[in-house]
This record gives structure tokens, sequence and C-alpha cells, in this order.
């Protein structure tokens, strides 16, 4: 372990940890969730995230390191694809949801029918915020 400070072993300490991240830590690609901005490097894709030893993921997704820590179990979950239009989206709450599998919003509004009330109530709540108009240019001269 490196705990030396200050004396000439912290150099190579970090050279190594720096080693360490290029071939770990490297992304296989960015994510990009379909619906909203949302873009990230991701690291890995699967349900079974590297160096995990306990973990099994209920469903493909897109994966990265939590890069707010050093310990490496944690991860986060970027998102994964539609099970119905297969379109990449991220787990956010405006833009899927997870019901035995991933749907974006936009495939659950057009089958709102085979959804239980519990997810259609969810979704109601979800709407309530974002009901106002974009831009209202309100220029008079
Ligand atoms: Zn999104
Ligand atoms: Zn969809």
């Amino acid at each position: 372990m490196c705990v030396v400070l200050g004396s000439e072993g912290a150099m190579p300490c970090l050279l190594i940890l720096q080693m360490a991240c290029e071939t770990e830590c490297r992304p296989l690609g960015v994510f990009k969730c379909q619906l909203c901005a949302l873009t990230a490097p991701y690291s890995y894709v699967g349900q079974k995230p590297p160096d995990t030893q306990s973990v099994v993921l209920l469903e493909e997704s897109y994966v990265m390191k939590d890069p707010f820590t050093s310990d490496k179990d944690r991860f986060l979950i970027l998102g994964s694809r539609c099970s119905l239009c297969s379109r990449l989206v991220c787990v956010g709450p405006e833009c899927s949801i997870f019901y035995s599998k991933r749907f974006c919003l936009p495939c659950v509004q057009k089958n709102i029918d085979a959804f239980p009330q519990e997810i259609r109530q969810d979704l109601e709540k979800r709407k309530v915020p974002s009901k106002r108009p974009a831009s209202q240019p309100s220029s008079r001269t």
C-alpha cells in the first residue's frame, strides 16, 4: 500500500496508480440518452459489473465506475435499452421506468393500458412539475 508521504517513495506510487487506472477505467464508449441530454462515458455493458462480487443487475445496463469514490465496488448505472423500441435511455425518472424490464417513457405512454395502476399513478406524479410553456416571448416595443 502507498502511505509513504513526502519521501522518494511517493513518486513511483503515483505512477502505478495512474497505470492501473489506464487499463481499468478506460471507457468503452460514451453513453448517450436519446431522450434527454445526458452523456457520460461508460466502462461496462452487461448485467454483472467487473470488480463486484455479488452484484447482478436485473437488466443489461450501461455502467460506469463511480467517479466520486475510489471504492472498487461502487458503480453508477447510467441507463439501458428500452425493451420495446430499443432506444438507449438513462435511468432518470423523466426518461424511463423499470417494471420487470426497462421501458422508455414514450413507450410507457403509448402502452399505458398495459401497465398497472401504480405505475400510471407514479407517472402522473412525475408529469406535474413540467407542465409549463417552454418559452413565452414577451417583447413589447
Ligand atoms: Zn435521459
Ligand atoms: Zn421505448
